[in-house]
């Protein structure tokens, strides 16, 4: 079976999709390959940073990889914290990255945002890119205590709940990672096996 790397250090992440792959590709993560790197993620996009992992995974092991790279984009912040989603106070805390989100919203009546993945795939010496956004208000104060990082600060349109009170099952029909994972899944399949 053709064997993929999945650039995330997150296992759960590598065996959701392994699964939803199987038979087709037997989808590896980055301990599963002995790589121990804190890739850095250096782009100033989205895209870039998912291009520089799935780079780095070819240049260094030859194995045809994808990479991801998401985060939160609030209009009335010029789509800030974007790509420093993961570190926007100064630290990886979750709670101080939010804390310091709801901050800088206090008193602002533009509450509309989005959720962003953009996946890069390295196949053939090619770079395929896939995108999935979800659009939502951001919140002035966190309910829920499922998820993580945002979650509990990211009412998606159309629900009157966050994405904190959400189950995985609900969270995961209509995330941007999943809308994201869905369209390289589709590609994937769409290729001929070999
Ligand atoms: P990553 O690229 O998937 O690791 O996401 C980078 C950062 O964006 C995370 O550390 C979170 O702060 C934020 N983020 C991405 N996706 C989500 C989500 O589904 N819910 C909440 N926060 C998220």
């Amino acid at each position: 079976m053709r064997e993929l790397v999945f650039a995330t250090n997150n296992q759960y992440k590598a065996e959701e999709v392994g699964n939803l792959l199987s038979g087709q590709y037997k989808v590896l993560s980055l301990k599963a390959i002995g790589c121990d790197e804190d890739i850095p993620e250096t782009g100033s996009t989205f895209a870039e940073n998912a291009a520089l992992k799935s780079k780095y995974v070819f240049e260094h092991f030859s194995l045809n990889c994808f990479g991801d790279d998401s985060g939160l984009q609030i209009d009335a912040l010029n789509d800030e914290p974007g790509i420093f989603s993961a570190r926007y106070s100064g630290s990886r805390n979750d709670k101080e990255n939010l804390d310091f989100v709801l901050q800088k919203m206090l008193g602002v009546s533009n509450r509309n945002a989005r959720f962003t993945t953009v996946i890069c795939l390295y196949q053939g010496g090619q770079n395929y890119f896939f995108e999935g956004s979800v659009e939502g208000t951001i919140r002035a104060v966190p309910v829920g205590d499922k998820g993580f990082g945002y979650d509990p600060i990211f009412q998606p349109n159309g629900y009157a709940i966050t994405f904190a009170e959400m189950t995985t099952e609900q969270k995961n029909q209509i995330s941007h990672r999943a809308i994201a994972m869905k369209k390289l899944i589709t590609f994937l399949k769409g290729q001929p096996s070999s």
